[in-house]
């Protein structure tokens, strides 16, 4: 099965669109979409999104954002532009989109693949961006993978099954990556709507569940247009800004 995994997808859907079209592209024939939550929060067109992944055979985690929206998650907890959005994407949703979010599962087990938005140990909440908070995680991994978004960083971490050794691993973007057995994984794919790793280039990644090898990928996206519903829409300065520059 060839998965298209995304993540952090956050309303901007000039962004998903670019994603999918890249990815049907490349693999016309990927099976189903893997989306590790935040489908909403930051950017201007939520109801959108979540239309156009329903649109699709997809399975698809609660994130922090999501939460947040739903009233699940304490808003306190957010810088004051991503409330500002959270208040916004409250007053925006339709009733099909509020059905589709407060369904979200927390945790998934797809095989030898388990998905969740934040870490194995906290599926909301906790970032994994070293390889110490990595090592601790991987106690919480029983499968051969764990996928991961919420950093919005591409990143990838392996512990060797014998030696116990966690490293980071830093795949070629375009070159599938061969996973081993001898090796447990966390992966994240990076953001689709708000790259925070310095390339404002929507992130995604497919998983071939057979050949087990993971291909990360950059696609352009017209950030202009993104950034103009933000402005018809009084967002933050902030926001706006930062998808130019993918901080
Ligand atoms: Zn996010």
């Amino acid at each position: 099965m060839r998965c298209l995994v995304i993540s952090d997808i956050h309303a901007n859907l000039a962004a998903l669109e670019a994603v999918l079209q890249d990815a049907a592209r490349r693999h016309a024939n990927y099976d189903i979409v893997w989306c590790l939550g935040d489908v909403v929060g930051y950017g201007p067109d939520p109801n959108e999104c979540i239309e156009l992944l329903r649109t699709l055979p997809h399975v698809c985690l609660a994130g922090n954002h999501d939460w947040a929206v739903l009233g699940k998650l304490a808003i306190e907890a957010f810088h004051e532009s991503a409330a500002f959005v959270v208040h916004w994407t409250r007053e925006t949703l339709t009733g099909p989109s509020w059905n589709y979010l407060r369904v979200r599962p927390e945790r998934e087990l797809q095989g030898d693949f388990l998905l969740v938005h934040a870490s194995p140990r906290e599926p909301i909440w906790e970032y994994v961006l070293d390889v110490g908070v990595a090592e601790e995680n991987f106690n919480f991994v029983t499968t051969l993978c764990a996928l991961v978004g919420h950093t919005h960083v591409p990143l990838m971490f392996s512990k060797d099954q014998r030696t116990r050794t966690v490293s980071a691993v830093s795949p070629s973007p375009n070159t599938p990556l061969l996973l081993r057995h001898s090796f447990t994984y966390i992966m994240n794919p990076g953001s689709v709507g708000q790259p925070r790793d310095g390339d404002p280039r929507a992130a995604y990644a497919v998983l071939d569940t057979e050949a087990l090898t993971w291909t990360q990928y950059r696609v352009a996206y017209p950030v202009t247009y993104t950034q103009e519903r933000m402005r018809q829409r009084s967002f933050p300065e902030r926001l706006i800004e930062r998808l130019a520059v993918g901080r």
